[in-house]
């Protein structure tokens, strides 16, 4: 793609945007970054664009901005059915996303990761086994670190392991991975999707451009996972945390294994026990890294051993502290109702769970029987607490805290030892937070104070 003087604009200015812009100004195109917020909220990214010869337009989108760029690249955060966008989208003008933009440069290899649940998780998890190989890895995409950063540091030989969300990849046109990874689709960011249909077609994307060459790995449990299978060309390789599947990772007996081909034999790789995370789903998330990495060429003892060694990322089940008997885990990131599910398994009894914040159209009744086995009370917090309160009315004890402060409180008076806190509240944060980072670290200060 020669971008020399073409005109092109940068809609958002997340991190993604602001990379992409500085990219796309040092590969010569005259660059216009356009942002819904105003100059003040903005204040802090300005002046570096600016200096980089690049127009900003902020408080709202001009459609002469759009109508007259060569290319659009949008931000993830960014509907596409933003009025500005679909008129030009109609009049055909080529708009694609970052991951799409960056892929389209990036050296090497793509491993690239996606799911409704565990994308973090298993891209860590994956990005520490490559690295214990030896073999030249980049992690980035939805992680934190955009996937046009990378760029510059790839070469024909990386390994780049993406974390790609479900709204990067509806922007995707030739992104290629070598193998790809779907998680789980469960039900989430229904708000800006419209439809579960849509989301998961959204997800199925990530192999679109895969040949007979590539490789994707599913999770062999998950029902709409199973779909994306039928519209894809790579071989498909399977895991389960339940049963053998005919070629994938899987757990027989105590054991992780991993079979390369159907009528195969089954290779170990490392018992159940040395899992260090806890909770079920992370089992999963570790058979679909196992599957990653014998298909990248990595021995099960370094596999083994990697796995052994690797730390829950920050605010997914994290534990925070023991206090007066009473354990705390932080799982802030738990922002939709699986997410909150999967938490709540992986504790016999006993909890204390802090629920709420931003409902995005979620329904929180399905959660009712697992609370009313293993949950002793709910605390609800920010916007949702209403929605959360009526949907599980009658399902367990249920207090209206309002703010986590209160929610924290009350469940350290109420909890008795053996019991657990913990914050899983399947909403996001942006009612009462920045972001679930922010909230994740707001609840680790009140447990350290109490
Ligand atoms: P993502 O990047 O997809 O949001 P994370 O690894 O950050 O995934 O985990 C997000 C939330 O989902 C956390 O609350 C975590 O405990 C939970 N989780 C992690 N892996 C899974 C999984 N395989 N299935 C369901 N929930 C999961």
């Amino acid at each position: 793609m020669d971008l020399k003087n073409k005109r092109v604009l940068v809609v958002g200015l997340g991190k993604s945007g602001i990379s992409a812009a500085h990219f796309l100004r040092e590969q010569g195109a005259r660059v216009t970054v356009s942002d819904s917020r105003d100059a003040v909220a903005l204040a802090g990214e300005i002046p570096a664009l600016l200096e980089a010869g690049i127009m900003v337009e902020t408080g709202g989108h001009g459609l002469l901005t759009f109508r007259r760029s060569d290319l659009i690249v949008v931000s993830p955060g960014v509907p596409m059915d933003t009025p500005e966008l679909k008129q030009v989208i109609a009049f055909g003008l080529p708009v694609i996303g970052e991951l799409e933009l960056a892929s389209r440069y990036l050296k090497g290899k793509i491993v690239a990761i996606t799911g409704s649940n565990g994308k973090t998780t298993t891209t860590t998890l994956v990005g520490e086994i490559l690295k214990a190989a030896g073999l030249p890895t980049l992690v980035g995409g939805n992680i934190g670190l955009p996937v046009i950063d990378l760029v510059e540091k790839s070469s024909d030989e990386s390994v780049s392991v993406l974390e790609v969300s479900s709204f990067q990849l509806e922007t995707v046109e030739k992104f290629h991975p070598w193998i790809s990874v779907v998680l789980n689709i469960t039900p989430d960011h229904l708000d800006r999707h419209g439809s579960f249909e849509n989301y998961a077609a959204a997800k199925a994307r990530i192999t679109e451009r895969q040949g007979s060459g590539d490789f994707l790995v599913l999770n062999a449990e998950d029902k709409a996972t199973q779909m994306v299978a039928g519209k894809t060309n790579a071989q498909v390789f399977w895991f389960s945390a339940r049963r053998p599947i005919k070629q994938g990772a899987f757990v027989h007996g105590e054991s992780v294994l991993f079979l390369p081909k159907e009528g195969g034999k089954a290779e170990p790789i490392m018992p159940v026990s040395e899992i260090p995370l806890k909770g079920a789903h992370n089992v999963e998330n570790v058979l679909a890294a196992v599957c990653v990495a014998r298909l990248a060429g990595v021995s099960a003892e370094v596999i083994r051993k990697a796995v052994a060694q690797f730390k829950a990322v920050e605010h997914r089940l994290e534990f925070v502290a023991s206090v007066a008997g009473v354990d705390y885990y932080n799982d802030s990131k738990a922002t939709n109702v699986d997410a909150t599910m999967k938490a709540v398994a992986s504790f016999d009894g006993g909890i204390h769970l802090i629920l709420g914040g931003k409902d995005k159209d979620s329904d929180y009744g399905q959660m009712a029987e697992l609370l009313r086995e293993r949950v002793k009370a709910v605390y609800t917090i920010g916007s949702a607490a209403e929605k959360i309160e009526h949907q599980l009315r009658g399902v367990v004890k249920m207090k209206s805290a309002g703010t986590m402060q209160v929610a924290v409180q009350d469940a350290a008076e109420s909890a008795v030892p053996g019991d657990v806190v913990l914050l899983a509240p399947a909403c996001s944060s942006f009612d009462q937070f920045e972001n679930y980072e922010h909230r994740g670290r707001v609840f680790r200060e009140i447990v350290a104070a109490l």
